[in-house]
């Protein structure tokens, strides 16, 4: 019997739609680099950024996490981007009815383009602007059991349930039970 090595850690990309302003940026780099500035016109520079996540049972996820670098103000995104994505995290402000709109046309587009197994988790974020609110949560949890998506609300300012989008995904990709 030859010895098992350590088992490989599954490399997962993960691509972030979403309208211009919803905040794709600062949660990369809120997750990412623990930081949130909120003057930085926020370039990601590289393609993506490398993070894992480590869960309870032992199993770690390596997201590479795909931003764009402002195409998503273009008609759409070329399907490039998301090709050979495992997750999508389609990203609306809860300040923004407009912004929730354009999530769900992201999620048409990856329902009629991306992989079929692709997990994608709905992010409403801007929790904090709690007194600007336009979509519930409600609202927001129902449209993604509709779709079978996963889905969370966040603030990258306060760094509110950042860290759970990913830890999210990571357990359903890995089939995970609590
Ligand atoms: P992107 O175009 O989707 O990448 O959005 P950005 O990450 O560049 O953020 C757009 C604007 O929203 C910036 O002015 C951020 O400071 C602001 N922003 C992002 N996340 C939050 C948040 O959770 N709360 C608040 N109050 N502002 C945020
Ligand atoms: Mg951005």
């Amino acid at each position: 019997e030859p010895e098992a090595g350590p088992a490989p850690v599954p490399r997962v990309k993960l691509v972030l739609l979403g309208d211009s302003g919803v905040g794709k940026s600062c949660l990369v780099l809120r997750y990412v680099r623990g930081q949130f500035d909120p003057n930085s016109k926020v370039t990601v520079g590289a393609a993506f950024m490398s993070h894992s996540v480590h869960l309870p049972d032992g199993t770690t996820v390596k997201f590479e996490i795909w931003d764009t670098a402002g195409q998503e103000r273009y008609a759409s995104l070329a399907p490039l981007y998301y090709r050979g994505a495992s997750a999508a995290a389609v990203v609306y402000d809860i300040t923004s009815k407009e912004s929730f709109q354009k999530a769900k046309h992201w999620v048409s587009e990856l329902q009629k383009n991306a992989s079929g197994d692709i997990v994608i988790i709905l992010v409403g974020n801007k929790t904090d602007l709690v007194e600007l609110r336009e979509v519930t949560p409600e609202d927001g949890q129902e449209y993604a059991s509709r779709n079978d998506m996963l889905f969370i609300e966040t603030s990258a300012k306060t760094a509110a349930n950042v860290s759970e989008i990913f830890e999210t995904v990571a357990k359903k990709l890995s089939g995970y039970q609590a």
